[in-house]
């Protein structure tokens, strides 16, 4: 995938006063353009055939503006790692406190983020804090659940992912698969949470969506689809989280 911008093409779009970048990307089996809002990325992504398109791409901008901006309004705020400002953790509202007079490592005691240390370093520490508290979480959900179905893991990580909560890789080693998630998780009320685990703890026996993966994630997890449901509401949002604008 070869990703550049094109002098004809805009770099952003000014949209009810919001700078929205415009990412052009081409691609090989591509015969049309295609535009998408995405809300996730934040970013409005033109996809073009290997060559050529680019005036067919900015008649697209300007044709869909009204289009493009009804879903920006619907896009998410963005919450930035900021003092005063409020983010959630287990799904609950938390006040980032930072006071000269805190410690610089950040501590949670009811609905307060409290820390301090220098203002610059906040944003870094606040997620890095965040982090450490999914991994945590997430390995310890999944060690225990992977106990229940009788299979080794050999290693849990967090990274941040755009498309996907989990993912479950060498589900038949023997010595155990990897599983990693999005530490944005850690965002999401706890039985969210707790539902990825059980998914990806399901493909340690099931590397499928076959029903027989279906029936022992529902035994794992009651609430599976209602999981589903939250995220495919709120899941966008959880990427807004520590972003500036
Ligand atoms: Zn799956």
């Amino acid at each position: 995938m070869l990703r550049w911008r094109r002098p004809t093409l805009p770099d952003e779009l000014l949209i009810d006063g919001r700078r929205v970048p415009v990412l052009a990307t081409r691609r090989a089996g591509a015969r049309t353009v295609r535009l998408k809002a995405n809300a996730i990325s934040g970013c409005i992504e033109l996809s073009l055939p290997p060559r050529g398109g680019e005036d067919a791409a900015v008649t697209l901008l300007k044709s869909h503006h009204g289009w493009l901006a009804a879903r920006v309004a619907g896009w998410p705020r963005p919450m930035p790692f900021a003092p005063g400002a409020s983010i959630t953790v287990d799904g609950q509202p938390v006040l980032i406190d930072w006071q000269a007079g805190h410690p610089r490592t950040p501590r949670l005691a009811a609905g307060r983020l409290q820390l301090g240390g220098p203002l610059e370093s906040l944003p870094g520490r606040i997620e890095r804090w965040l982090k450490a508290r999914a991994r945590a979480d997430l390995a310890e959900q999944t060690l225990r659940l992977a106990a229940v179905v009788g299979r080794p893991v050999a290693r849990v990580a967090i990274a941040d992912p755009s498309s996907r909560w989990g993912s479950c890789a060498g589900w038949n080693r023997p010595e155990g698969a990897r599983i990693g998630y999005s530490w944005r998780l850690i965002l999401a009320p706890t039985w969210v949470r707790t539902s990825i685990v059980a998914h990806e703890v399901a493909h340690l026996v099931h590397p499928n969506h076959s029903p027989a993966f279906h029936a022992l994630n529902r035994q794992l997890d009651p609430r599976a689809s209602e999981a589903r449901r939250w995220l495919a509401r709120h899941g966008a949002a959880l990427h807004w989280v520590g972003r500036e604008g």
